[in-house]
């Protein structure tokens, strides 16, 4: 008998939802037994469900095509089924709250690629290299709501993934950075299928999207942050000032740095021995996404790029690359990762993986 844990995947014919279920097809802790969508998709099987918009490179995986998918918004339909699910619905921010909130009160662990909890004040945003400590909270989390068994957590927003790391690391090592400066060059895929008209994107540059700059510059500050009497209370001390621009890449998200440090600052060839050098809790418990080694520094003056570096590590790893000095702030880089691995789907994995090894999920 398959000893892995049951899960489940709420929107799985959209493009996040594809990607879980590529990532988690022979997982070897995890098995998908459940599939749900919108009303439209549910009562049938899954190839005809996503016939005609599956984004994926690979074929969809024999053990999903026949299974029938259901409704999300019939949660009895997974009772007894599974008891973890991975939420990337795309529906009203209020609905996909009280969504995830319901799964949660029938006893489900959510693990959510969702915007829509990442301000709840008692709901993690993990990054599992940086702050797995954070889980901590989920006593305090269920006893709030009433919640018995089931909980949520969340991954961040895609546009930050690319600085976290390599920020962390340097915090982690003693230098407290001050202030920071980032110009993102986001990958088209961020934005979902079919995304912004063809026309708006070739031969150029959108410096907006809604939303992003906000969501680049707030959670950090939660991600950084501490739990104090059942919520989390952010780190004001890091101030980011965000530019982020929609650019013609498939894959990737590209994030320039100007940073400066709170107090003494580290010279460069130790900032990149840092880098090089850092590891954290997934990797010491050798989670199956977890990837070794977490970032790579890359020494040529022309990296990263998104076609060369963004499948680094199964597009679980960071890239850093440019590190020089700067004129206005004290140090500048280069950083990259894939959007919709570490970014999505990946990260979101990544986490259920770490509450499985800390018997959060059973
Ligand atoms: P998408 O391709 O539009 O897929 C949306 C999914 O939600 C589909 O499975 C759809 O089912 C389902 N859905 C829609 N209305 C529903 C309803 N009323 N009840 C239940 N299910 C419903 O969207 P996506 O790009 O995968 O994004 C999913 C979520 O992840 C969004 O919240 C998005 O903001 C977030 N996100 C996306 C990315 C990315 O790279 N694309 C990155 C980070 C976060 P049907 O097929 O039946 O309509």
């Amino acid at each position: 008998m398959d000893k892995r844990i049951k899960a489940g995947v709420l929107g799985a014919t959209g493009m996040v939802g594809q990607n879980f279920l590529r990532l988690l097809s022979k997982h070897p802790w995890f098995e998908v037994v459940h599939l749900a969508a919108s009303a439209n998709s549910a009562g049938k099987k899954y190839s005809d469900a996503v016939a005609g918009r599956w984004h994926m490179r690979e074929d969809i995986p024999e053990e999903f095509r026949n299974m029938v998918v259901e409704d999300a918004g019939k949660i009895e339909k997974a009772t007894g089924k599974c008891n973890i699910v991975f939420s990337a619905v795309e529906m009203d921010k209020q609905a996909i709250m009280a969504l995830e909130a319901d799964y949660a009160a029938k006893g489900f662990v959510v693990v959510s690629n969702n915007s829509a909890h990442r301000h709840t004040e008692d709901v993690p945003v993990l990054i599992p290299e940086i702050n797995a400590d954070h889980l901590n909270i989920i006593p305090a989390q269920q006893k709030n709501h009433g919640w018995s068994q089931g909980f949520i957590v969340v991954k961040p927003n895609c546009s930050i993934q690319s600085y976290m790391l390599p920020v962390y690391a340097l915090m982690k090592a003693g230098y407290p950075v001050d202030k920071m400066i980032v110009t993102t060059l986001q990958a088209l895929s961020g934005a979902g299928y079919p995304g912004p008209a063809a026309i708006d994107l070739v031969d150029n540059i959108v410096p907006f999207i809604s939303g992003e700059e906000e969501k680049s510059e707030v959670e950090p500050k939660k991600i950084f942050g501490k739990i104090k009497n059942g919520k989390f209370v952010d780190d004001e001390s890091i101030k980011i000032s965000a530019h982020c621009n929609r650019v013609a890449v498939t894959d990737g998200h590209t994030a320039c740095v100007s940073l400066q440090f709170a107090g003494k600052k580290p010279e460069m060839d130790e900032i990149i021995n840092i880098w090089q050098n850092f590891t954290a809790l997934p990797q010491e418990l050798k989670l199956p996404s977890a990837p070794i080694p977490p970032m790579v520094y890359r020494i040529e003056a022309n990296r990263p790029q998104p076609q060369k570096d963004r499948n680094t590590g199964g597009g679980m790893t960071v890239t850093v690359g440019r590190l020089r000095k700067c004129n206005v702030f004290d140090y500048r880089f280069i950083g990259l990762h894939h959007n919709t691995i570490r970014g999505a789907a990946g990260g979101a994995v990544l986490i259920a993986e770490l509450l499985k090894a800390k018997g959060l999920v059973k």
